[in-house]
Formats: C-alpha cells, structure tokens, sequence
C-alpha cells in the first residue's frame, strides 16, 4: 500500500527539500512535473498525493506546493509538540 505524502508523513521533509532543489534549479512550470517524479521515485501514494496537494493549494504546480503546503500543518503539530526535527542531508552552498 503506497503512502499518501502530507506534512505529517515521515519523508515529507525529504519530498520537500528535494521538490525546493529543483524548483530552484528548473523553476516552475506551471505543473507537479517535478512534484510527480518524486512521488514516483518515492514509491509513494502519486495520485493520492497530488489530489491532496491541489486542495491544500487550489493550484497545480510545484511551486504551488512548495509554498502553500505544510506551513500550517508544521505550526500545528509544534503547538502540539509533535514536530519532528529532520536534520537537512545533502544541502549545497
Ligand atoms: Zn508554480
């Protein structure tokens, strides 16, 4: 059973930090281009993911996610004290 990625997954910094990286390297263009092939190099939930990703947005593309998901879910769970930290891996310049 493949997961959903949300904020309160436990790769959901990895799918981030790594969406943020080629974001920052290809921009945005206008898709989950980038969104979906880390899903699917993940093994993880795609189609579950990305329906999940537009309601929290209401857009489609990467940069949409990247900014518009997980920021209040984060502050959520810190209230909560449930906020893991993920230390950044592999992080350039
Ligand atoms: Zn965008």
């Amino acid at each position: 059973m493949a997961d959903l990625v949300t904020p309160s997954h436990f790769r959901w910094a990895e799918f981030r930090e790594r969406l943020d990286e080629a974001v920052r390297l290809f921009g945005c263009d206008g898709t989950v281009f980038a969104a979906r092939n880390l899903l699917v190099a993940m093994g993880c939930d795609v189609e579950g993911s990305l329906d999940f990703f537009s309601r929290e947005t209401c857009s489609n593309c990467d940069c949409g996610i990247l900014f518009g998901v997980g920021s209040e879910a984060e502050a959520a769970a810190e209230e909560l004290g449930g906020a893991d930290v993920v230390p950044l891996r592999g992080r350039r310049n």
